[in-house]
């Protein structure tokens, strides 16, 4: 090991581009290199790592190698930091080009490692800034930037005079009531559910909000400031409570205080259904309710500095065709200051402000990515068959009724997973058994006489849900989660099945059950359908058999397939979390991304048993994990045994020309 100290001699120190420059450096040799700047430090090979550690000009600091080659690096890393036009001198014309094509790039070939870089573009005077994220769902995008970052609301507490307590009541009074008006507006023309109002309107009203507001504002508070004060203290003690859903309304304290500071502020909040044009999106993230409220024609891209590839954010913008870069590592400034956008969700990178090379490189790439979509139209109601004779059901992954014009657009052959979660969160009650047959059977409607895989709810500790209390938990993803919580909680599970069986005499639906772990979780299940059967029976009310499958997630049951398949009618194998849990890889982890491998031998390997279980039991096999879409990874899988693919629908086509090219 080698330790050398230096006075750094980089002009402006080591900011952005001689940062990058110093990473990049660093990144030739094999040796570990660290960087230690007072009491704290970083990995020399990491750009942002070392900008968080905000080293100036003329700081000393600590070079740290271990390693075969670290007397080499150590010199050449010291040459760097003792020339103070490092990094900035030459123009680095081979990085600009680099940004100008960047499918031909290293910085493309690195990028499916997962890792996250920063470079900048030096072509131009405006110095675009390039950036790696997770790619999360493919496709270019470049554009306006459409910046979606609300910001937190100040006011500084205004003294009023005893004779100003009336107005202030009444601003506060009509702030109030244009705020419950507005959202019941909002979520009527939504299509969402009247509870989520009524729920803030409940909060709004309640002594603990509107009582103590006007309470504040008697003690000479201005309006303004007396709601967000107020606001603040009642999330506050909501977010104090033991239970996770009671801690959760904090969310909704917020959301209403928002609102009617706002308006007391006579001011505008930033908005997603304010998007009048085609632009990119720059937020931290979005949620199921965002996406609702926008205008989904609208986002023609999406960079966020939160989420992972298999991430609901993820799968929500590849269901919607978005192409989208997740897990960003920039700072919300950087996203606030950009004018322009470019990215490439399949190779996760993004430009900001990007320079007309670039502009022009993204036009020419998107106008033959369109040309390319049209001609896979062709397939739409192609059934694809391999060239030696192998049918390969192409299905589509929906998580609501608003996805299946473009499931039935793109030629899906059925849906091979629903995912039932989305249609319990965002809402404030659960929906009950009429409502829940009602959509399963709209569901099966639309798609008959294809199947329709419809899988029960699929919740744990890390998506409450209204009604079921989760217990805090270590590990969330190891938990109460999936047919576990379902079978310990009949209360929601034999309404969701009893649904499930009223939708069944639509003739094709299918039901899937996730996180089973063995062959007894099954053998349960099997005996609640039958006490419900029974049930509906006795009542009088039409029901059909479906079919049974279950998800093949856990290791345990990739390595008890042979069991379980003497059980069930079919299996899908789970790949988002298949993957997590066999590569002891957290999914959501973006910094863990270059690890949560779906191509691995191990995974590979347990699907391989799993597929040769179902075939040698007659029983078909599907992919439903986001991988099915992967065009390297279709051929695997149909090698493996896979006899059904489900995907979003904006992939299915393509997957779809494949087979037939296989
Ligand atoms: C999976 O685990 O592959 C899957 C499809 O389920 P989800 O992504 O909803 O966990
Ligand atoms: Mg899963």
């Amino acid at each position: 090991m080698l330790e050398t100290e230096i006075v750094v001699k980089v002009n402006e120190g080591l900011h952005a581009r001689p940062a990058t420059q110093f990473a990049k450096l660093a990144k030739e040799f094999s040796c570990s290199l660290q960087i230690f700047r007072g009491t704290t430090s970083a990995d020399a090979k990491s750009a942002v790592k070392l900008m968080l550690l905000g080293i100036k000009q003329d700081d000393q600091i600590l070079l740290r190698a271990d390693g075969s080659d670290e007397s080499v690096a150590v010199n050449r890393l010291l040459a760097f930091l003792s020339e103070p036009s490092a990094g900035v001198q030459p123009a680095q014309a081979a990085q600009a080009a680099q940004a100008a094509q960047p499918a031909q790039t290293e910085a493309v070939s690195a990028s499916v490692n997962g890792s996250h870089t920063m470079a900048t573009d030096a072509a131009t005077p405006e110095a675009a800034l390039y950036v790696r994220g997770v790619p999360a769902s493919e496709g270019l995008a470049c554009g306006e930037a459409f910046v979606y970052l609300p910001e937190a609301l100040r006011a500084t507490r205004q003294f009023i005079e005893p004779h100003e307590v009336a107005t202030e009541l009444d601003r506060f009074s009509a702030a109030f009531t244009e705020s419950i008006a507005a959202l019941d507006q909002q979520f009527k023309t939504m299509g969402c559910h009247d509870d989520i109002v009524e729920a803030l309107a409940d909060v709004a009203q309640s002594d603990e909000f509107s009582g103590a507001v006007k309470q504040r504002i008697a003690s000479g508070w201005d309006a303004a400031a007396a709601t967000l004060q107020v606001g603040e203290e009642l999330a506050a003690s909501f977010l104090a409570m033991e239970d996770e859903y009671l801690r959760s309304r904090a969310d909704d304290i917020h959301g209403i205080t928002r609102q009617v500071a706002l308006r007391l502020l006579g001011m505008e909040d930033v908005s997603l259904a304010s998007l009048s044009r085609p632009c990119v999106v720059l937020a931290a993230e979005l949620s199921a309710l965002d996406f609702a409220r926008a205008r989904v024609a609208n986002i023609v891209g999406l960079v966020c500095t939160k989420g992972s590839a298999t991430s609901h954010l993820a799968i929500m913008a590849r269901s919607h065709g978005i192409p989208a870069v997740l897990g960003l590592p920039v700072d919300e400034a950087l996203l606030r200051g950009a004018t322009r956008v470019a990215l490439d969700g399949a190779q996760g990178q993004v430009w900001f402000d990007p320079s007309p090379e670039v502009e022009a490189g993204f036009a020419t790439r998107i106008a033959q990515e369109k040309s390319r979509h049209a001609a896979l139209s062709v397939y739409r109601d192609v059934e694809p068959l391999t060239r030696d004779g192998r049918h390969v059901e192409i299905a589509a992954n929906l998580g609501s009724l608003g996805e299946i014009d473009a499931a039935l657009e793109a030629g899906a052959m059925g849906v091979g997973l629903f995912r039932t979660e989305l249609l319990f969160m965002d809402r404030r009650t659960m929906p009950d058994e009429d409502e829940q047959a009602a959509i399963y059977t709209k569901l099966a409607q639309a798609f008959h006489p294809r199947p329709v895989v419809i899988r029960t709810l699929d919740v744990g500790g890390d998506k409450p849900v209204p009604g079921i209390v989760f217990p805090e938990e270590d590990n969330p993803f190891l938990g109460w989660r999936g047919v576990r919580m379902c079978l310990d909680r009949p209360d929601v599970f034999m309404p969701q099945l009893r649904a499930l069986l009223r939708a069944a005499t639509v003739g094709n639906v299918q039901v899937m059950i996730p996180m089973i772990d063995d062959v007894d979780e099954v053998r349960r299940v099997k005996a609640l359908i039958a006490t419900c059967g029974e049930a509906l029976t006795e009542e009088g009310v039409a029901w059909a058999q479906p079919k049974l499958g279950i998800m093949v997630e856990t290791p345990a049951a990739a390595l008890t397939a042979d069991l379980l398949a003497q059980e069930v009618d079919f299996f899908s194998i789970g790949t988002n979390d298949l993957t997590q849990y066999v590569m002891a890889v957290d999914r959501m982890n973006p910094d863990l991304a270059s690890l949560y491998r779906t191509d691995h031998p191990a995974v590979l390997r347990a699907i391989g048993m799993v597929c040769k279980a179902a075939n040698n039991a007659g029983i078909p096999v599907a992919v439903c994990g986001e991988a099915a879409a992967r065009p390297e990874m279709i051929p695997l899988f149909i090698d493996l045994g896979v006899t059904e693919l489900s995907m979003s629908p904006s992939s299915v086509l393509r997957a779809k020309k494949i087979v037939c090219e296989l």
